[in-house]
């Protein structure tokens, strides 16, 4: 058996990593209840094995994901994950082949230069040395670029990176460390024995012109497995504790598991999925505009995982999911932070008097319209869809025409999820009772309550689709006016409805549509989101406007949205002349009412 001192520190540091991390796995799994529990085993047991490890091969190794977003950062970071793996299996078996031994010391294949001096005699030994170097030399690209980012992040595609705790920076310190001694300690060992290759051989033997190898060699190899050491320590409580985390994700997210309702075992992987690489970051419009930045994933995250009390992070944010379309890791940090918010909130003393006093009766119709509280507030969205209702003849009732409920979703998003509950039982009566197979909204925020959260026994369309359903059936006939327009998707209806083909589809009959930088899943959010509960008026002009700019840079006629907020927000900011060119902003079915010619509504 090959031994020596200096693998002590490695060694301890490998056992204490494999307890921590197994003991934190045992509790994750523990806090699901059984039938979870067997739900997770009969996953891993049963044909989606082979996609969990494709997954975990693309994603955890490989990096896909960040490739896609950037070529360079993805190459970085698959780097240091494939690389350090390939680099773990290739010693594995080159000592094997070596030793003709299928069981030797786990860090044997670690530190396998320095124990096999002559590491010749064996089948494709030389093919191994030349191997072995070339992963390192591609580990050590890597750690150069690793370098470079923290100098030169715009090469990288990034305009911020994240803050790091302490902890966080020892555990870098230590990941820096350990290719570059991994590096020397082989050169040094080359140098006397002769025994490195293209890399290692050719550093060693120039290095032993003007070192001492002699005397440098062993402390390289003690500083190698120190720094081997304390990164295994540190990697629990680091960021790099995503690492082993991000495989238990990507099975229970195969198992059918999603953070709902609760803060769950499930959630508490995702929390510790984040690798804090610093993605989203650019993607957060409240931080762009105001540099306020504790609701950033990247920290609220991190606050969560290490139970920081704070309500920053939790309210300063507009829910406009940006940050969550961008994340590599999939993490659904909005129900994170909506699960949050409701332990945040204390909801005792829910008072709506007003359901009992005021009289709600449903009348019968084939369609109920429910305008929203936000549309109440932009009249002409709503009577433009009285007047189309109307022109196509269609039998509905004006839900909220006078005296309405509210959907619930403002509450929900300011975390009284018991009181949204409230407000939406009395608004499921209402609809039960008139009879309609069909409820259709302006608002988009109020669409995404009543499709998920409702659970109603008949279709729910937002006026987007509706409204090209009737132009299709031919029940509406648009003429085209031919005006330039850009299309505004609303965060609730496109990143959290899927809703992006309609609308374009409709302008396309009736305006000469112009595509725009910032569009479908990564589209800009008005900046007015209700869910934004410290955010002030200036703020949301400011982010209002920003977004505006970036949506007119082709010049268009109109600014078009289907979004009664986001109408809102975009006219205050070019009204006000906040934006450098004032454009005019319509709703679609207001466009689509000039369209068919409807007048003085
Ligand atoms: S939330 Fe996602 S994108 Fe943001 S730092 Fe974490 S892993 Fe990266
Ligand atoms: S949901 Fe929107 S506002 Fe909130 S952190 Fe993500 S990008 Fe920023
Ligand atoms: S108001 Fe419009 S842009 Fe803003 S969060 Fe809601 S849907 Fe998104």
């Amino acid at each position: 058996m090959s031994y020596d001192p200096f693998v002590l520190p490695f060694s301890i540091g490998l056992v204490i990593v494999i307890i921590l991390i197994l003991w934190k796995y045992f509790r994750w799994v523990f806090l699901h209840d059984k039938s979870e529990r067997i739900q997770i085993l009969k996953t891993i047991f049963s044909l989606k094995l082979f996609s969990i490890v494709k997954e975990i091969f693309m994603e955890v190794l490989l990096h896909r994901r960040i490739f896609r977003i950037n070529p360079v950062l993805g190459y970085m970071h698959s780097s240091f994950a494939f690389g350090w793996f390939l680099l773990i299996l290739g010693g594995t078996i080159e000592s094997k082949l070596h030793n003709h031994n299928a069981f030797n010391m786990f860090y044997e294949p670690i530190f396998f230069k320095f124990f096999s001096h002559n590491i010749d005699g064996f089948p494709f030994a030389s093919g191994f040395k030349f191997i072995m170097d070339f992963i390192l030399l591609y580990i050590l690209s890597g750690l150069v670029l690793a370098m470079a980012k923290r100098l030169y992040k715009r090469m990288f595609g990034m305009k911020h990176t994240t803050k790091l705790k302490l902890v966080d920076r020892l555990a870098l310190t230590s990941l820096w460390c350990i290719f570059p001694l991994r590096l020397l300690a082989e050169s040094f060992t080359s140098a006397q024995y002769h025994n490195g290759g293209f890399l290692t051989g050719n550093l060693g033997d120039f290095l032993v012109t003007f070192l001492p190898v002699n005397q440098l060699a062993y402390p390289t190899w003690w500083a190698y497995s120190i720094a081997l050491g304390v990164f295994f320590v540190m990697l629990p409580y680091s960021r790099y504790m995503h690492i082993p985390t991000e495989m238990v994700l990507i099975i229970l997210r195969k198992a059918g598991f999603k953070t709902e309702k609760k803060y769950t075992g499930f959630s508490r992987v995702e929390v510790q999925s984040c690798s804090r690489c610093g993605i989203c970051l650019d993607a957060c419009q409240v931080y762009t505009a105001t540099q306020r930045n504790k609701m950033l994933p990247a920290y609220f995250l991190q606050s969560v995982r290490f139970n920081k009390k704070g309500k920053q992070g939790l309210t300063d944010c507009l829910m406009c999911g940006r940050c969550q379309e961008v994340c590599p890791v999939g993490i659904g940090v909005n129900a994170i932070r909506r699960v949050k918010r409701n332990e945040l909130f204390d909801e005792k003393g829910a008072e709506f008097g007003y359901l009992e006093e005021t009289k709600h009766i449903s009348k019968k119709a084939d369609v109920i319209y429910f305008a929203g509280c936000m549309t109440h507030l932009t009249p002409t969205i709503k009577k433009s869809m009285i007047a189309l209702l109307k022109k196509a003849e269609i039998n509905f009732w004006f839900m909220d025409e006078d005296a309405s409920i509210c959907c619930g979703r403002p509450l929900q998003l300011s975390g009284k999820e018991k009181d949204a509950n409230i407000l939406a039982d009395k608004n499921r009566e209402l609809i039960a009772n008139s009879g309609a197979k069909l409820l259709v909204t302006s608002c988009p925020i109020c669409y995404k309550i009543f499709k998920e959260d409702y659970k109603l026994n008949i279709k729910i369309q937002h006026h987007t689709e509706y409204l090209n359903e009737l132009v299709n059936i031919g029940k509406l006939k648009p003429v085209n006016l031919n005006f330039s327009a850009v299309y505004h998707d609303p965060c609730d209806l496109g990143r959290g409805s899927g809703i992006y083909n309609q609308p374009r589809e409709l302008l396309g009959k009736i305006s000469v549509l112009t595509k725009t930088e910032s569009e479908k899943n990564m589209a800009l959010c008005c900046g007015n989101s209700l869910a934004n509960l410290p955010a002030g008026f200036d703020d949301k002009e400011l982010m209002a406007a920003n977004a505006a700019e970036q949506l007119c840079l082709s010049n268009p006629d109109k600014l078009i949205t289907s979004c009664p907020l986001c109408k809102k927000a975009f006219a205050q900011a070019c009204n006000e002349k906040k934006t450098a060119k004032q454009v005019e902003v319509k709703d679609i079915a207001e466009v689509l009412a000039e369209a068919v010619n409807i007048k003085n509504f």
